[in-house]
């Protein structure tokens, strides 16, 4: 048991995303000694599964969703592991080293060097350059891997790092030369996953030419947020919230995700797909899937992954009545000037691409009906955050109503869940100012968790490769969740395509088009992160 390896191939190592995420990811996991021998760790998830289901929900915080790392979790072992780099730049393996060692920092531990322990992770790293669409270099490749295995049992993780016009090439080259001989072969696939529903539909169809839908993890990394994986805990592990999660209780909930850059120079990509495939129909979406969702039979992936469909086919299509969608010019402020939108070179002139949108959703069915789902996602807004806003109904008959005041907002409560930055669930509540009056004042019960956890909280990249690793599929996109999120948006963006439908523009760093307000105004809402006391 203990000669299982497991090879993780970067393809498109030279990139971006790897840089940024994937390589500081699998070191972190290195560090904590969490990257698996890989039986061991298939074998623990199959008995914590066991222990949920005959324990209930009471026993989860201590087994899965205590914020911190994943030694928490797993008895990891470290044992056989190798990270492969496949790009088409030519680079040698001391020189993919040294490109490896500049992204990664001690930042798990800030107090001891860690130097040795990247210098342990580099000797496991090695690279290979080859084209995309180069059986022969995938054999190649699979000849170097099996040197290193050295005949134990071997799996093999593929993470397709590279543009999407180049998915299947690679899939085809990797699945056909390069497939584990006697463990499993799977294969991260990141967004974006088509750009419509037909496309989606023929990149699926393509990609399980050549793989099972078992060995695809289409990642969407929200879903390895911390607070997102919370969001259930939340709801099925507090007496409190489940009750009150409906239309009964509710009056709106908004998912907010804002950042304060443009495209700075990296609009070639985002020209091609906008705020709405880039946020919206797969980040934003799936959280609204998991805050919506009936409860699930059990957290075995399968159970999650149905109840998430469900509301999503339950959902109405959007329309364009539906949606005001904005985009950024240039504006100056205190000396600095911002450029617009397409003042990026990498933006075609005139694009009418929206940088930011916001969409009034509604789930029909009996939980849900009637209750405004308002998204709103932008670029260069005035800040940076990801937050899901659950506003609830008034109080009926309050007998405090006159110590209220007119500010329609303080009368009821309001739920704030920031995933990003600076983690924190939040209740706001009316409460009495200390005093012999009798003054009523909005004061938060405030989970923050910088202050109630001193571990540091890992980033969604590294969950869910270790997930992967560990054949846990419950943060991955099963494909007809994928085709009902399209389903859902695809009428809208070809319509918007097709009639050239204009953005409201809104200057760089604003709080976005006044449109936005009208939006949520119409449902009789107010936009919960520009209230005064947010
Ligand atoms: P990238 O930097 O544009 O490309 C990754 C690598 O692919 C490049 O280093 C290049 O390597 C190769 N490549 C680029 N364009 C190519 C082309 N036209 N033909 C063949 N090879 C090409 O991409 P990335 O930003 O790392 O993103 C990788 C994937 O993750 C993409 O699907 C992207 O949509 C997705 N994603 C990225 C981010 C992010 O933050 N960057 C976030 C979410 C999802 P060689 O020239 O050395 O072969």
């Amino acid at each position: 048991e203990n000669d299982a390896t497991v090879s993780i191939i970067v393809v498109g190592t030279s990139g971006d995303l790897a840089k940024k995420k994937i390589f500081p990811a699998l070191f972190a996991l290195f560090y904590e000694d969490c990257l698996p021998e890989v039986r061991k760790i298939s074998s623990f998830f199959i008995r914590k599964s066991y222990a949920i289901l005959g324990s209930g929900f009471s026993s989860l915080s201590s087994i899965y969703f205590v914020p911190g790392r994943s030694s928490d979790i797993f008895p990891c072992v470290f044992q056989h592991f190798t990270v492969y780099g496949y790009a088409r730049s030519k680079m040698t393996d001391a020189e993919f080293r040294n490109m490896v060692s500049e992204t990664l920092t001690c930042r798990i531990d800030k107090r001891v060097n860690c130097v040795e322990k990247i210098d342990q992770f580099l000797t496991r790293c090695f690279y290979h350059s080859g084209q995309y669409d180069s059986m022969q270099s995938f054999v190649e490749l699979d000849k170097k891997m099996k040197h290193h295995e050295d005949g134990r049992f071997s799996n093999r993780l593929f993470y397709l790092s590279i543009p999407p016009n180049i998915f299947i090439d690679a899939v085809r080259c990797a699945s056909m030369s390069a497939s584990s001989g006697n463990g499993w072969t799977r294969v991260i696939v990141e967004k974006p996953f088509g750009r419509d529903s037909e496309l989606s539909a023929a990149l699926t169809k393509s990609l399980k030419l050549y793989l099972e839908e078992d060995q695809i993890f289409r990642i969407d990394h929200y879903l390895g947020k911390e607070l997102v994986e919370n969001l259930s805990v939340l709801r099925f592990s507090n007496l409190i919230f489940e009750p009150l999660w409906s239309r009964q209780y509710i009056r709106n909930v908004q998912m907010i995700f804002s950042e304060d850059f443009g495209t700075e120079g990296r609009g070639g990509y985002f020209d091609n797909y906008g705020i709405i495939r880039d946020i919206m129909q797969n980040h934003l979406l799936q959280i609204l899937a998991l805050f919506a969702m009936e409860t699930p039979v059990s957290l075995d992936a399968e159970d999650i992954r149905n109840e998430k469909v469900k509301v999503l086919r339950s959902m109405r299509p959007l329309t364009l009545d539906d949606v005001v969608i904005g985009q950024y010019k240039s504006h100056t402020k205190g000396g600095m000037s911002f450029p617009a939108y397409t003042d990026d070179k990498t933006v075609p002139k005139g694009s009418l691409t929206p940088t930011f949108a916001a969409a009034a959703l509604f789930i029909d069915n009996s939980r849900w009906d009637g209750v405004p789902f308002l998204m709103k996602a932008g670029k260069a807004l005035h800040n940076k955050k990801a937050e899901i806003r659950v506003q609830f109904r008034h109080v009926p008959g309050n007998l405090y109503n006159r110590n209220l005041g007119t500010d329609l907002d303080r009368a009821t409560n309001e739920l704030v869940i920031r995933v990003q930055p600076d983690e924190a669930i939040y209740l706001k509540i009316n409460n009495k100012v200390p005093g012999l009056g009798m003054r009523l004042d909005r004061s938060k019960l405030n989970l923050h968790y910088a202050a109630r956890y001193s571990k540091e909280i890992p980033d969604a990249y590294e969950r869910l490769l270790l997930d992967a690793i560990g054949g846990e599929r419950r943060l991955f996109i099963r494909s007809d969740e994928l085709d009902a999120a399209w389903t859902l948006f695809t009428p809208l963006l070809k319509e918007l395509e097709e009639k050239k439908i204009t953005p409201e523009c809104y200057p760089y760093g604003s709080r976005g088009p006044v449109g936005a307000h009208y939006l949520a105004a119409r449902y009789n809402v107010r936009w919960g992160d520009l209230g005064a006391d947010q």
